[in-house]
């Protein structure tokens, strides 16, 4: 039987009373009671062992057909109080008011290890806060957050988990290039599994009503439930400046980490950031493929290039200061107040990206690292190279005492012919970093296995995700576990397949879904 649930959220917090139908705003709650809308014929396409591990789910369990029922919303297992967060937030820059769960269902919290679990069903069916729009999301989006959020994971990123990818039955009708050509598409529904979902626009939905009293019942909730440690240790408007501080910290060290591995998540809105510094909502994201500062992968922001790679830490920290502004009748904040915090966001965001990005290289970070990384990010953006294999080739040549050439191994991941005047500034480089690590007094072969502890080999490419979706809408679901089995291993070059760790093939330049997708999910 599936085991039963609970919810803080529910007991805890104001939400409303009854299920009632339609859209509609709701004032004066954080939630709203809802139901699933079952699906015609749910099929389990895939699942994570690892997150099922975690919830203390067996094998056989996962692959049962009442675990099917459940995880595609069409049975309530026990304890269930399912519901929809009702939250606001800030989209590509301006207000958007209330925006909420439209289409995402939490069952309710699971217990793992010392915590809890909440398990949340993307795609289930239409909430109070759907707006025009019918609650379901699409099978290719769907195997690419599935996909991601396990492929974050076990790169070492902070993110949300996923535990289920399931097939619905029923298609569901998407434009997908907003040209006015609206088609069926296989449905599916994800089963997301995060401590908490709770996004900075919860915060600003309750601030923008002015509603003071919620807001701090939810900070508090936070507080109590996420972020015990700062429970113990401080009283009044120094919980809240704790929180502040610490979710700005969390957020700085996890787009640092998105830096390190060339991840651009896509639409940085604050309804998609999460209160515990997690990776959350993975739309159109994508990963560098060659290395290019102002790279997206959203066509909705192809025009505006708001959430281009180099502008994600500028982004992290303007929503950071919507989150500050929301919390300020709580932090008691000033402009000086906010100011300082803000200024701290870019000393640890600057600091932790210098020391992650140093660790790539196999160095220590130094002003002198920090110099050699300037150079090496003009030389990479001068021509197109691959990033990932870049970094990881590198790794190969700790051992070579001076570059009379530019070497084959790296020569491998230019996207194009290198001019010569580019390769020069890259030998001048090479020359110059192996000086620093021929300093830095160690072993060699130590230096570059620890660099291939950083420098992932394997990444989810768009068109990787892209050809696991196309074979899913033909009918065969076998590359998504394919994918997630060399995700599990990102750093192993033993565990993953060759052909997954190959630089973006020609073909996929251009092709949709390969490198730039709308948001239509
Ligand atoms: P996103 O861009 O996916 O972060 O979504 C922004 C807002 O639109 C959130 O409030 C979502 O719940 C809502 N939304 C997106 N797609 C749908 C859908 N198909 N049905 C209902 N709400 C949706
Ligand atoms: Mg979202």
């Amino acid at each position: 039987m599936f085991p039963t649930f609970r919810s803080r959220f529910v007991t805890q917090l104001p939400g409303e009373v009854e299920v009632k139908p339609g859209s509609r705003q709701v004032n004066g709650s954080l939630w709203s009671p809802v139901q699933a809308t079952a699906v015609s014929n749910p099929r389990i396409v895939a699942h994570s062992k690892e997150v099922a591990g975690l919830l203390h789910l067996s094998e056989r369990e996962m692959n049962s057909a009442e675990f099917t029922q459940v995880l595609s919303g069409n049975k309530t297992a026990p304890g269930t109080h399912s519901f929809a967060a009702n939250y606001g937030g800030h989209q590509f820059g301006n207000w958007a008011g209330q925006l909420g769960d439209g289409r995402a269902i939490s069952l309710g919290e699971l217990p793992s290890q010392n915590s809890f679990l909440e398990l949340q069903l993307k795609g289930a069916g239409p909430t109070p806060y759907s707006r025009r729009a019918d609650g379901r999301a699409v099978m290719r989006s769907s195997i690419r957050e599935f996909l991601c959020s396990e492929a974050m994971f076990h790169l070492g990123i902070p993110t949300t988990r996923a535990l289920s990818l399931i097939s619905t039955g029923d298609s569901v009708v998407r434009d997908m290039f907003y040209d006015g050509h609206p088609e069926n598409e296989p449905g599916a529904i994800v089963c997301r599994v995060a401590p908490s979902f709770i996004r900075f626009g919860n915060f600003e939905l309750c601030a923008a009503r002015d509603d003071l009293n919620l807001l701090k019942k939810l900070t508090d909730f936070t507080i109590d439930n996420f972020y015990p440690e700062l429970a113990l240790n401080q009283v009044g408007t120094n919980r809240y400046r704790a929180l502040f501080s610490e979710v700005s910290n969390r957020t700085a060290k996890l787009i640092a980490h998105w830096q390190s591995v060339g991840f651009v998540h896509g639409v940085m809105n604050t309804d998609n950031m999460s209160i515990l510094g997690l990776t959350i909502d993975y739309g159109p994201y994508g990963f560098l493929d060659d290395f290019d500062f102002d790279f997206t992968p959203n066509t909705t922001d192809a025009q505006m290039r708001r959430y281009v790679y180099g502008n994600q830490p500028n982004i992290g920290l303007w929503n950071i200061s919507r989150l500050g502004m929301a919390l300020a009748p709580l932090l008691e904040a000033d402009e000086s107040y906010l100011e300082e915090q803000l200024a701290e966001f870019k000393v640890v965001f600057e600091r932790e990206f210098s020391q992650i990005f140093a660790r790539k290289l196999g160095l220590t970070a130094s002003p002198q690292v920090d110099q050699l990384l300037g150079t090496l990010f003009e030389f990479l953006s001068a021509e197109s190279i691959d990033m990932t294999l870049f970094f990881r080739h590198l790794s190969k040549l700790t051992s070579r005492a001076e570059f009379k050439k530019f070497p084959d191994e790296l020569l491998e991941c230019f996207y194009g012919p290198p001019s010569g005047e580019h390769l020069k500034n890259g030998l001048n480089w090479l020359n110059r970093w192996r000086h620093l690590i021929g300093q830095s007094g160690a072993d060699f072969t130590a230096i570059s296995n620890e660099m291939n502890r950083v420098n992932p080999l394997f990444i989810l490419r768009n068109y990787l995700a892209q050809e696991a979706i196309d074979l899913a809408n033909a009918g065969d679901f076998t590359r998504i576990d394919q994918l997630l089995e060399a995700a599990r291993f990102p750093f192993d070059e033993n565990k993953v397949p060759a052909p997954f760790c190959a630089k973006r093939p020609a073909w996929a330049l251009n092709k949709a879904g390969c490198s730039a997708l709308s948001c239509s999910s």
